[in-house]
């Protein structure tokens, strides 16, 4: 239906718990997250929040990408929640709503979720974008989830700054290449103060 703005932090819905989706309402919300996510290169999941609908609805398709070694396509997760979580493991991720950040994120190697479809079984890197997608639902993002602000949340090199505003692509819990710098060791520099009261 649209390719919608995906909102970034700090928008308040981003931190919100959102509403169990009601019938009706969730072909038009799927339709946009869909249509949302096709527009960012190697975007593997989004959720309803993050393009201003407060509802329990998130799609995930890891099939395309490189990091993903089981998969089962297109996954529209409506009223999702984790009904089995076993294992753990840390991996990078980013996320669309804070598009100049990634993170080393622990999370279950294998989840069972139930939906308004069912249950699928998620292992790996597809079940690390169902997580990071069902957190969005409860207003979690993945800065939450990190064990050290300092030593594991990284700054995007690759992202310039110099192609305005609405031009950063991301891939939502798609983690990124390591030419990243630690957010920790470069920011030592204490930053000029004074001209507030
Ligand atoms: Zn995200």
């Amino acid at each position: 239906m649209a390719v919608l703005e995906v909102l970034l932090y700090p928008a308040p819905i981003l931190k919100e718990v959102a509403l169990p989706a009601q019938a009706g309402e969730s072909e038009r919300v799927i339709a946009d997250l869909l249509d949302t996510m096709g527009s960012f290169e190697r975007c593997v999941g989004i959720a309803a929040p993050q393009i201003g609908h407060g509802v329990r609805i998130a799609v995930v398709d890891v099939s395309e990408h490189p990091k993903a070694d089981t998969s089962n396509g297109l996954l529209t997760l409506v009223n999702p929640r984790i009904l089995e979580a076993e294992g753990s493991t840390v991996a990078r991720e980013g996320c669309l709503s804070l598009p100049d950040l990634t993170a080393n994120v622990r999370r279950a190697t294998r989840i069972v979720v139930g939906h308004q479809s069912g249950e699928t079984e998620c292992h790996g890197f597809e079940a690390r974008a169902v997580a990071h997608e069902i957190d969005h639902l409860d207003g979690i993002l993945f800065l939450d989830r990190v064990e050290s602000l300092v030593d594991d949340v990284f700054r995007r090199k690759s992202y310039a700054s110099d192609s305005g505003s609405g031009s950063s692509t991301g891939s939502d819990a798609g983690g990124s290449s390591p030419a990243e710098r630690g957010l920790g060791g470069a920011s030592s520099k204490p930053s000029p103060r004074g001209r507030t009261g």
